[in-house]
């Protein structure tokens, strides 16, 4: 299959990762895209493109679900990115969580099944839960056995249940169930993408602009330099994360597009190891970031105070420690390597939100 010929349904097509993935292949001009949300202000500039074509609708319509089917009759590979990702709303809308990361996707699995159309369904690194090493006293991060994710070997550990904050991990977690039993008993083609922390530009909102509520990191602490308030850090901000450029991400996802024999029929994990921070470190360099952007040195010293998870997101909240990805098989099959350093991927995504919004 070349992507010349390719026909795309993209479903989520408007938000975040939609939007940049749309910019690549729409610059390409070489595939169809047939592409579902209920939202299309980060793609206006795709709405006129001849090869795309907008549904503003929500995906789990009985009336969606049959023009979806129509459009997944005729294309090659289905792109599932619709979800509620927010984790701030995992503790606090549950059951919308649960619906739209699990109940609004099985229907598409199985007409994915029914059809034969190959599936790539956006997961999470969130997934995996927490890791073995932070049930360990001293939370014992030697030996990476005990942290290291790794798509085919790590054990996915998640609280209890009145910790909601698992209600989306367990939900995508489901759903990778789901699309691997219809992959063994009825050879759906799939690939599941555990995305770690993708930043850049067109990342969630900010509050009180495009937006309430509270957005993902990236856009809390940008909301705080913007607004001149201080940035909180949750539970003192020892949480690591890895931070992959969406420009690394959306290469990957076109590599796997490009090879689908490597692509079908495995889970990747896409992160970039070399960046990863703990919040601490990620609320100080945009601050350092930012004070580049504007030339007022100010910002270097922009407060940053700490606040209690229970304060910040509310009841049943618990944090994933540590995302070490392992990109071996990515590395392998794909032949992709993040190249993008932390500090030019909070450049560019800061300089896009100081100019959209400050
Ligand atoms: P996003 O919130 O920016 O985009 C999701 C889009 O889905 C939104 O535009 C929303 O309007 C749409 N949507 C939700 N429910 C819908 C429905 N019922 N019908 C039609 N459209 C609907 O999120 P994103 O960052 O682009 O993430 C895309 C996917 O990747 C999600 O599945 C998410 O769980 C996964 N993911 C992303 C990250 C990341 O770092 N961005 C990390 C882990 C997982
Ligand atoms: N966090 C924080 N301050 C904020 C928002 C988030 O310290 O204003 C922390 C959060 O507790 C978590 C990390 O930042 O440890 C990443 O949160 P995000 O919402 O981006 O999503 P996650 O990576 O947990 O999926």
């Amino acid at each position: 299959m070349t992507r010349e010929k390719m026909r795309i349904v993209m479903l989520g097509c408007g938000g975040f990762i939609g939007s940049h993935l749309l910019d690549r292949l729409l610059a390409e001009n070489e595939c169809e895209i047939h592409g579902w949300d209920l939202a299309d202000y980060k793609i206006k500039e795709h709405l006129a493109h001849p090869k795309f074509h907008m549904h503003r609708s929500t995906i789990s319509s009985p009336a969606a679900l049959q023009e979806i089917e129509q459009e997944i009759e005729k294309s090659d590979i289905v792109i599932n990115l619709a979800a509620i990702c927010n984790p701030a709303e995992y503790n606090t809308r549950p059951l919308d969580v649960i619906h739209s990361n699990l109940f609004d996707i099985y229907p598409l699995i199985e007409l994915c099944a029914k059809h034969k159309r190959w599936l790539m369904s956006f997961s999470t690194s969130e997934v995996y839960g927490r890791t073995v090493a932070s049930y360990l006293p001293n939370n014992n991060y030697e030996d990476p056995n005990l942290f290291e994710l790794r798509e085919n070997e790590t054990p996915l550990i998640m609280g209890p249940i009145s910790n909601q904050r698992w209600t989306y991990a367990c939900a995508k977690q489901m759903t990778e169930r789901l699309i691997y039993a219809h992959h063994m008993e009825s050879q759906l083609p799939f690939t599941v993408i555990r995305p770690l922390n993708f930043f850049g530009p067109k990342m969630d909102y900010i509050p009180g602009r495009d937006g309430e509520g509270v957005p993902r990191v990236l856009a809390c602490f940008m909301t705080a330099l913007l607004d001149n308030k201080p940035m909180y850090l949750v539970d003192g901000g020892e949480a690591r994360r890895t931070i992959v450029s969406i420009h690394d991400a959306i290469d990957a996802l076109l590599l796997m597009l490009k090879k689908p024999h490597q692509a079908q029929n495995q889970v990747f994990n896409i992160g970039n190891r070399e960046n990863e921070v703990t919040m601490a470190e990620l609320a100080d360099l945009m601050r350092q970031t930012y004070a580049r952007i504007t030339g007022d040195m100010n910002y270097k010293e922009h407060p940053i105070l700490t606040i209690s998870s229970q304060d910040f997101y509310g009841k049943g909240y618990e944090d994933c420690d540590r995302r070490m990805p392992d990109l071996s098989q990515a590395q392998t099959l794909l032949g992709w390597t993040p190249k993008i350093p932390l500090t030019d991927a909070l450049f560019e995504t800061m300089d896009f939100y100081h100019q959209n919004y400050a």
